[in-house]
């Protein structure tokens, strides 16, 4: 079996020193739990910070830790005092986390932090490095290492990276706002697979990248940079059985029965949350107040255990939030309590697994009411706690988990009316209702348990690595680049057709820019030296470029795809009688939509109307295609005119003229006994499919093509150009004359 290696933030061994002894613990949180199921699978290494800062270890202590955590499959990433408050605590926690959570005002643009998280993931891709072998796969977790997946790919191109974000991903509005947005795109994007725990998030991370790096999306797959990158939901589950069995142990019964003796003949409320200003805690709290000034007649009947677990205490915004809460609690204790009864009971501290369950089991309504949360764990483990129980989950419409539990009461967490009224409501559900909405959830996470998630993520980015290795075995390799060589050099006549954009010229945010530089010159001129060649630029670009650029070179020249034809030493003509009166009702329609869509431009050639939107808000220019599309179907179809989708550009033309026959009519004069082909966009693909069967077709790029072959750049076009330019000895070179 391939070996995975998980990276994340955390090991799951956490070393600790204690009177100068070094002790190993099993890390708390998600995480760890979450990816039990593979890490105890073996075959795994996983790769982490172990929890001790670098300054507290000496370099014998280093490699005892190194050895101990070897046998249990870890390797560590030793980080100093620095790094965990500037990379840690700064860029991750100040940072990427309340910007990702919608708390723009708590996010904190330090350049010092974002240098040491640059430098962290660094020291991520160091170790990682230290540690790989030819075949592994490597999954990467969570925000604190999201450069890490390029940082890998460019020190091993062939190498199967997955990602996976827990957190939400916010929307283009918010993520614009991060100073490095660029950066962490960038990093994201050097993974193969890249997991959320909702479509939203998806969204929102494929807008940011469409609209920040300019990708190409097409349903949920990027193309950047020559490579395919997917991103798929893939909701993180609970281990169901854990929480449903546990109810059962004599342990948890014991604490059940306290917790209900303690509080009497009270309905029980559980809040339970690390204590972080995304979970609401404070709006719950005031939602809980209203509701005892709204019904005046629960008061002694209600109890709200409110368990906040210590977190990040060092950051100032969790300081304040903590008294916040405590005045709150006070307040509320204060204003209804009586003596025997506090409406609020307050646990500022972590409580152990039986204590959790217990506390699941013996309360009627939880009430999770995160203002954001990427998924939400504690809304799972409480329904998977109701071993033949009846109980409410009251749950916010921000949380990840609430597009998994729709028959939870929904509510937004910002309405305390709402809030108030859906305790209520739950405190009146009849225990049928509650058993028959909680066996519907039940079932749905029983079926995507967290050993479902962790198979499906891994399953999926194997067939990401997949396509990834047979994206590379299509590209012209050596043996076939040498094999094409062989056959030029072998062959009496051989016919180039090159298409311009994008092929042999890159592409350019302005078609004016893209003009032919020297190199391009160069090689043109050293091929129509070769008497064996004969070479056509087969272009979407009109007449006057065309002529304006190579009209005085010896090349066969096709403009706006096969309109215009001018042979060496000829004057340009036109193939057919070709009708363009059309032109004149149709362009007002364009240049309307031209007007409003801001940066896009109508370009007019002589046969033909394009609608430029590369510069265009891409999400408009989708919209507006689609627009004008559907309008123009009824003239176009009348007129014996046809709609071409090229790159970020849509042409109107007539019918029957487009690359491939301006192909088949050259390859028809002449005597060629081979043929290559290259070009790199949509209109290219009417170029392959009219190629004989023994021609050579290169696509520049990758994406589905009829194309043979392909290559990633029009540099390595070039490259190939230069050695054909060079196969011919001197003796076969054209006489010229002059
Ligand atoms: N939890 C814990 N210690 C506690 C109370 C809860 O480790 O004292 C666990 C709880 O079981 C849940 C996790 O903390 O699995 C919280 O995950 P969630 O997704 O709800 O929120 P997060 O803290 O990850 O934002």
């Amino acid at each position: 079996m391939e070996r995975i290696i998980l990276v994340s933030n955390r090991l799951p061994v956490t070393v600790e020193k204690r009177k100068g002894d070094l002790q190993y613990h099993h890390s708390a949180g998600g995480l760890a739990t979450g990816l039990d199921s593979v890490y105890n699978k073996g075959n795994t290494l996983w790769i982490g910070w172990p929890g001790i800062n670098h300054e507290n270890v000496s370099s014998e202590e280093k490699m005892q830790i190194q050895e101990k955590l070897a046998q249990r499959n870890c390797a560590p990433v030793f980080l100093s005092r620095e790094n965990i408050d500037k990379y840690y605590n700064g860029f991750s926690n100040k940072t990427i986390w309340p910007l990702f959570h919608y708390f723009p005002q708590y996010a904190n643009f330090d350049a010092d932090y974002w240098n040491s998280y640059v430098n962290v993931n660094h020291k991520f891709a160091a170790i990682i490095m230290q540690n790989i072998k030819a075949g592994d796969t490597v999954w990467i977790h969570d925000y604190q290492l999201m450069l890490l997946p390029a940082l890998l790919r460019e020190k091993i191109a062939d190498i199967t990276i997955g990602f996976f974000l827990h957190i939400p991903f916010p929307s283009f509005e918010i993520f614009r706002l991060l100073p490095w947005r660029k950066q962490i795109l960038e990093g994201l994007l050097g993974a193969d697979l890249i997991g959320f725990h909702t479509f939203e998030y998806i969204r929102h991370f494929l807008n940011s990248s469409r609209r920040i790096l300019g990708c190409e999306v097409s349903f949920t797959q990027i193309t950047y940079q020559n490579r395919l990158i997917m991103a798929d939901v893939f909701p993180m589950g609970i281990d169901y059985e854990r929480f449903h069995n546990a109810t059962s142990h004599p342990d948890v019964r014991k604490e059940e029965i306290s917790i209900r003796e303690k509080t009497g003949n009270t309905s029980l409320i559980l809040s339970i949350d690390r204590l972080d200003y995304t979970k609401g805690v404070v709006q719950r709290l005031e939602a809980y107040d209203l509701l005892l000034t709204k019904y005046p007649q629960l008061k002694e009947k209600v109890t709200l255990i409110l368990v906040e677990v210590p977190s990040r205490a060092s950051v100032d915004s969790y300081r304040k939030l903590k008294r916040q809460i405590d005045e709150l609690i006070g307040r509320i204790n204060g204003k209804y309590g009586v003596i025997g009864w506090a409406p609020v009971l307050n646990m500022y501290r972590s409580i152990p697994f039986s204590t959790l369950v217990a506390l699941y089991y013996a309360c009627d309504i939880a009430l999770v009411t995160p203002l954001r949360d990427g998924m939400n764990l504690v809304a799972k483990e409480f329904v998977a706690s109701k071993n033949n129980r009846p109980g409410v989950l009251i749950l916010s419409e921000m949380a990840g988990a609430a597009r998994e539990m729709g028959e939870a009461l929904i509510v937004n967490p910002n309405n305390l009316d709402e809030m108030a009224e859906a305790i209520q409501t739950a405190l009146q559900m009849s225990p049928e209702e509650q058993m028959s909405r909680l066996k519907v959830m039940q079932n749905r996470l029983i079926r995507y348990d967290v050993k479902r998630w962790a198979s499906d993520f891994l399953m999926k980015l194997k067939q990401a690595g997949n396509q990834r290795i047979q994206i590379q075995a299509e590209k012209l390799s050596l043996s076939q680049r040498n094999e094409l060589i062989a056959k030029v050099a072998k062959s009496r006549r051989t016919l180039l057709l090159l298409d311009y954009d994008g092929t042999i010229v890159p592409i350019m945010d302005h078609p004016d820019k893209a003009i032919p530089d020297s190199e391009i010159t160069s090689i043109l001129q050293r091929l129509q030296d070769v008497k064996n060649y004969t070479v056509a630029i087969v272009s979407g670009r009109d007449k006057d470029f065309m002529e304006k650029y190579f009209g005085d070179t010896n090349l066969t020249l096709c403009a706006e795809h096969g309109v215009w034809i001018k042979q060496p030493q000829e004057n340009w003509h036109t193939v057919n009688f070709i009708q363009n009166t059309w032109k004149n009702n149709l362009k007002p329609i364009l240049e309307l939509y031209a007007d409003r869509t801001p940066g896009a431009v109508l370009e007019e050639k002589n046969y033909s109307l394009a609608f430029h939107f590369r510069n265009a808000d891409p999400e408009l220019a989708s919209i507006r295609v689609r627009e004008l599309t559907e309008s123009l179907i009824h003239q176009v179809s009348n007129l014996n005119l046809c709609v071409m989708e090229g790159k970020k550009v849509i042409e109107i033309k007539n019918a029957g003229i487009n690359k491939g026959n301006f192909a088949m009519k050259q390859i028809e004069k002449g005597d060629y006994d081979l043929v290559i082909a290259i070009g790199d966009d949509v209109t290219d693909e009417d170029l392959f499919a009219s190629l004989p069967e023994n021609a050579f077709s290169i696509k520049v790029g990758i994406g589905s093509s009829k194309a043979k072959y392909f290559l990633d750049s029009v540099y390595q076009v070039r490259e190939l150009l230069k050695q054909l330019s060079v196969l011919h000895t001197s003796d076969q070179l054209v006489e010229r004359t002059g």
